[in-house]
């Protein structure tokens, strides 16, 4: 999986629109759309354009990039109403659960939170 490049990485076919998903928001770079497999009643995932494995490579390659994508998870809270109660998740590593090697933040609300899993 960590081998995983833009021409094999599901989130870049995402973002080009060759696999469908359910796009809330957009900027000029990044894309929000909701998680295939929710594990809360509002669960978007925020990806950035540009194919970066993790978000520590993504603020290394751009800090504009790696702004971007949390003023478009805050803008989603926002819409979905849950501005004053949500999560922003970031699973970095396979050990940790990341699954998809492009980086992502997961905008998770609508559920008790505990210091559960929620993702
Ligand atoms: P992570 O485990 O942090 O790498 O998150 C990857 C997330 O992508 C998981 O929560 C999956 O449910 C989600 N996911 C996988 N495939 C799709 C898809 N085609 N559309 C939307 N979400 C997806
Ligand atoms: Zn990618």
């Amino acid at each position: 999986m960590t081998s995983q490049t833009p021409s094999d990485c599901l989130f870049c076919k995402i973002v080009a629109g060759e696999i469908p998903s359910d796009r809330v928001a957009e900027s000029e770079r990044s894309i929000a759309f909701r998680d295939i497999s929710p594990a809360a009643p509002v669960h978007v995932l925020v990806v950035p354009r540009r194919h970066e494995p993790t978000v520590g490579a993504l603020a290394a390659a751009s800090g504009d990039d790696l702004t971007d994508v949390f003023l478009l998870a805050a803008r989603v809270a926002e819409q979905e109403g849950v501005s004053d109660a949500h999560r922003m998740i970031v699973n970095t590593g396979s050990g940790a659960g990341q699954t998809v090697f492009h980086a992502h933040v997961h905008v998770l609300a609508g559920a008790a939170f505990t210091e559960g899993r929620m993702v």
